[in-house]
């Protein structure tokens, strides 16, 4: 019985993030272009053809359409469908982890923000401002939120969850325009813009300081990584800038999962007679 009854709300927290997954693509597409994200429905992007309700179900409606629009089958990108099924993927792993609490709640929130600034950052090298900052508010609300339901942190008063979320937003700023600063005199170019400074403040705002610097490092290990192996396999110049937005974001996603448990390992690893 249980199995069954974990089976069924394991689909149901899937086929919810899927939904969040679609308002998702909304935003990713509809910001940079500066249009409303409530207003018109569902569209195609080429015919501006309104879309049936059951050729918007995540997913399923994609594959429905084989990927075509019903009125001037035009190709519709797989970006679509890619996204709703990874949120949904991404709101299972946090509720495994986290299960029905408030911490559960607040990362599918930060989960959300960082998926859709990640896409846009890909599309168009901006982190847009009207998310970053709406995101990092959310963050110090979520700190808020965890402090009021104290069985979520027992040791932790309110008081000391925002003022970490704060010091993690200004940890953010102050930190990664150093990095950046260093970066572009050691490149001789722009290493960070602007937003990804306002996105590792949000980052700090929901994880907290400590956090923020374990998914910092993570970001700029795997981006150096990533960078350098893709210089090297010859996709892309050297002075081509690549979006540095969603390294963050996987930092920070890892940390919000796992950093507990990283810097345990971390702490016994190497100064075992601490702890
Ligand atoms: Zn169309």
């Amino acid at each position: 019985m249980e199995i069954v009854f974990n089976f069924i709300v394991s689909a149901i927290v899937f086929v919810f993030g899927t939904a969040i997954g679609s308002f998702l693509n909304v935003v990713i597409y509809r910001i940079p272009a500066g249009l409303s994200v409530l207003w018109p429905p569902s569209r195609c992007p080429k015919c501006l053809n309104q879309l049936k309700f059951y050729e918007n179900v995540p997913v399923l409606g994609w594959l429905w359409l084989r990927g075509r629009c019903n009125h001037c089958r035009s190709r519709i990108s797989a970006r679509y469908p890619l996204v709703e099924a990874a949120t949904g993927l991404l709101f299972l792993l946090v509720f495994w982890q986290f299960g029905a609490t408030v911490q559960t709640v607040g990362l599918w929130a930060l989960f959300s923000w960082l998926l859709a600034l990640s896409a846009i950052d890909c599309d168009t090298m901006t982190l847009p401002n009207v998310l970053t900052r709406s995101g990092l508010v959310a963050g110090l609300v979520f700190q808020v939120a965890k402090g009021l339901w104290p069985s979520l942190s027992p040791i932790a008063s309110v008081n000391y969850l925002v003022l970490d979320g704060i010091a993690g937003a200004v940890a953010g700023l102050w930190l990664f325009d150093t990095i950046g600063l260093t970066g572009s005199i050691a490149l001789g170019q722009n290493a960070m813009g602007a937003g990804d400074t306002k996105l590792a403040a949000l980052m700090g705002a929901w994880l907290g300081w400590k956090h923020l610097l374990l998914a910092g490092f993570i970001a700029c290990a795997v981006g150096a990584f990533a960078g350098g192996g893709a210089i090297a396999a010859g996709w892309l110049d050297r002075r081509q800038p690549m979006p540095f937005g969603p390294f963050l974001a996987l930092g920070a996603a890892i940390t919000a999962l796992w950093g507990e448990a990283i810097l345990s390992t971390y702490w016994q690893l190497f100064f075992p007679n601490l702890g």
